[in-house]
């Protein structure tokens, strides 16, 4: 039996959710797509934005493309507090599980933009209690967020003292 099921998602128009109970740890799902050289990757204009969501370096000569249909695992969401993970090894990848994730709770990574000025293009409406607002990784949040960047000050001062 699937782990996941296509459903319509608060975040964005469609998300993938847990069909069942999944344990932290758990692979989910494969992440499949065409695997490209860094060349074609660096010379396609498809690829031109560098944050594009479906692309995953996977080493030094390849990377992997999952912006196609039969790519389910592409329909995930981002969050600001996410329940998955991409990982994999060798040319090969898939989603884990990072928390415990109840049926009917919806899938989502991080998906690991960097900070820079053209972040305000990809906002997040993950309604995550932590969220940013936009779609930026976990550790450069900060930089978009006051109320971040006191937490971070609160827990340095608690620190020196
Ligand atoms: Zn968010």
């Amino acid at each position: 039996m699937k782990l996941y099921k296509i459903k319509k998602s608060n975040i964005d128009k469609r998300g993938l959710c847990a069909s069942k109970d999944i344990k932290a740890g758990t692979k989910i799902i494969d992440y499949v797509g065409k695997i490209i050289s860094k060349k074609e990757s660096d010379e396609n204009i498809k690829f031109d934005n560098k944050k594009d969501i479906y692309l995953f370096n996977l080493n030094d000569k390849y990377d992997l493309d999952g912006d196609f249909k039969f790519n389910t695992a592409r329909l995930i969401n981002h969050s600001c507090d996410p329940n998955c993970e991409v990982t994999g090894t060798g040319l090969k990848l898939w989603i884990s599980a990072i928390k415990d994730i109840k049926k009917e709770e919806e899938l989502s990574y991080d998906y690991g933009f960097s900070y820079d000025k053209d972040y305000k293009q990809f906002p997040c409406k993950c309604g995550m209690a932590n969220c940013v607002g936009y779609i930026v990784r976990s550790g450069s949040r900060w930089r978009i967020n006051k109320k971040f960047r006191k937490q971070k000050n609160l827990v340095s001062n608690f620190f020196q003292k």
